[in-house]
C-alpha cells in the first residue's frame, strides 16, 4: 500500500507520470491511488521529487531519504 503525506504534496503529477499501471490520478488537489491494482514497484515513491510517498509492505515502511535517496 502506498501512503501519501497529503499535507506536503505539491500536486506536481510526477508520480502520475511514472506509474506503469496508470492507477494514480490527480483530481483537483487530491491524489487518488487504485491501491488493489498496485504492483508495489515503488516507481512513484522514487519519482516523487520531495519524498512524500512511502510504501507499506508486510508491516514495513519503505521510503527514500531525500536528498540522498537512500532506501530505508
Ligand atoms: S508502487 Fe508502482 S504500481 Fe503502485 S502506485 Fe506506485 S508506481 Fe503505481
Ligand atoms: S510526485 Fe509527490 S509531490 Fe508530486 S503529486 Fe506525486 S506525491 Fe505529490
Amino acid at each position: 500500500m502506498i501512503h501519501i503525506n497529503e499535507e506536503l504534496c505539491v500536486y506536481c503529477g510526477a508520480c502520475v507520470a511514472v506509474c506503469p499501471e496508470n492507477i494514480i490520478d490527480l483530481v483537483d488537489t487530491h491524489l487518488k491511488i487504485d491501491q488493489p491494482k498496485c504492483i508495489d514497484c515503488m516507481k512513484c515513491v522514487k519519482g516523487c521529487p520531495i519524498g512524500v510517498l512511502s510504501m507499506e509492505r508486510n508491516g514495513k515502511i519503505y521510503a527514500f531519504d531525500y536528498p540522498d535517496r537512500g532506501l530505508f
